[in-house]
């Protein structure tokens, strides 16, 4: 059976962290569009460079391009058995694509935590982020701390701050967030999908709130 889980919130507000946890739970793939268009700007693709405008802006990137690249990820291997979409859609466009997608795939959008949090929050958060350099593994200086600083507790790698991290560009991230994707809130909502999930929580409890609601 395929499990396709679409986590929703604006930036900062966990959907990274708790994917990966999820995604280490279940077994199931996890697909962070960001995480694939940073790989892209390191290995400098052309995807990477044409990405890297809107991202230095807290722009979205075009649908078309976001959901070619989501296209490829979902056809790998690691897909077989479902996948946890962080980050992607974003737009209606892009969750109208997925649908057609996952169908291709025999598979459909399941369920989709909703991770609401406090803007201001979000932006503290987000200021005091780090990434890790090899696989993107989430860390903050005030709230879940590395063992080292500056090194990654799970492959070692270097943590660097995002450079979309940045208090500027965030405003500008969670503005986008409500212009575009706060529409597919209600999109999920009335395909009775969405579950609310309070963010503001730790990350053990977030991560708790998440299996109880996702085992119904
Ligand atoms: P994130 O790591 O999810 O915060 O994404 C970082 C940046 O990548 C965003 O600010 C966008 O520029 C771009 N991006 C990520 N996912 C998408 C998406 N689904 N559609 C368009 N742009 C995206």
């Amino acid at each position: 059976m395929t499990t396709f889980i679409v986590i929703l919130g604006p930036p900062g507000v966990g959907k990274g962290t708790q994917a990966e946890i999820l995604s280490e739970r279940t077994g199931l793939a996890h697909i962070s569009s960001g995480d694939l268009f940073r790989e892209n700007l390191k290995n400098q693709t052309e995807l990477g460079k044409l990405a890297q405008t809107y991202m230095s802006r807290g722009e979205l990137v075009p649908d078309d391009v976001t959901i070619g690249m989501i296209r490829e990820r979902l056809g790998r291997p690691d897909c077989k058995a479902g996948a946890i979409l962080d980050g992607f859609p974003r737009t209606p466009t892009q969750a109208d694509a997925l649908d057609i997608m996952l169908a291709e795939f025999n598979g459909r959008v399941d369920v989709v935590p909703f991770i609401v949090g406090n803007d201001a929050v979000l932006v503290d958060r987000l200021g005091s982020r780090w990434t890790c350099r090899a696989n993107g593994h989430i860390f903050n200086q005030k709230f879940s701390p590395p063992k080292e600083t500056g090194k990654c507790d799970y492959d070692g790698s270097e943590l660097y701050q995002r450079d979309d991290d940045k208090p500027e560009t965030v405003k500008r991230r969670i503005q986008v967030y409500l212009e575009q994707t706060s529409q597919l809130i209600s999109y999920y909502r009335e395909k009775g999908k969405l579950i609310e999930i309070d963010g503001m929580q730790t990350i053990e409890q977030v991560t708790q709130t998440m299996v109880v609601a996702l085992k119904k």
